[in-house]
């Protein structure tokens, strides 16, 4: 037999079967679609001592970036530890009980099922995030460039020439040489001449 034969070629076990293999063993990652070997232990969490996901490493690390050992308990649970805490010793972490975010991660749980990294990742019920989320970062512009910035369907980060084509554009859909002399569009064709100069007027263009 002649190994070096192009058939013989075709019959070697390629790289997409070698992946089916990893994929029905039971030493793969737990991440819900990924077909990586579960090669790194990371712990279920409060109520599963002494249990284990098993992850590939890019999962492992996104596991303990969001790993929280208290998500999942109720608000009422939640203060009772803290008291303990506060009688042996001071908390160690900042104690923020957001009921909205702890109802998030409660919804979070029951829709995800199995706790995975994506589901935790809501889960930071103490965290500054929470505060950070809470304080909205200060608009760019005035209510009326925002406003106009909006009728032109534009967002905030619009630039001068991002806002001229647009500009161009809906003169062009909306005039009525464009639509065979209708006029019934007249309406939005002066809206949107008006935002426009409002822009100007607020040194957006
Ligand atoms: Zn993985």
């Amino acid at each position: 037999m002649n190994f070096n034969s192009r058939l013989f070629d075709r019959i070697r076990i390629g790289p997409s079967e070698a992946e089916e293999v990893v994929q029905s063993d039971a030493s793969r990652c737990d991440h819900p679609g990924c077909a990586r070997a579960g090669e790194f232990r990371a712990p279920k969490g409060r109520g599963r001592e002494g249990q284990f996901f098993q992850f590939c490493l890019e999962h492992v690390k996104a596991y303990n970036a969001t790993y929280n050992y208290f998500s999942g308990m109720n608000d009422e649970a939640l203060a009772a530890y803290q008291k303990q805490e506060e009688i042996g010793h001071r908390p160690t972490w900042k104690l923020g009980v957001n009921s909205k975010a702890a109802r998030m991660a409660q919804r979070g749980r029951v829709a995800g099922g199995q706790a995975g990294p994506d589901v935790q990742d809501g889960f930071n019920i103490f965290g500054a995030r929470t505060e950070q989320q809470a304080a909205k970062p200060e608009p760019r512009h005035n209510v009326l460039a925002r406003k106009a910035l909006d009728t032109l369907g534009l967002d905030e980060n619009a630039d001068s020439v991002a806002i001229k084509a647009r500009y161009k554009e809906l003169v062009k859909r909306f005039h009525p040489d464009a639509n065979g002399g209708d006029r019934s569009r007249e309406g939005t064709l002066q809206e949107i001449l008006k935002a426009y100069q409002q822009l100007k007027s607020s040194g957006l263009v």
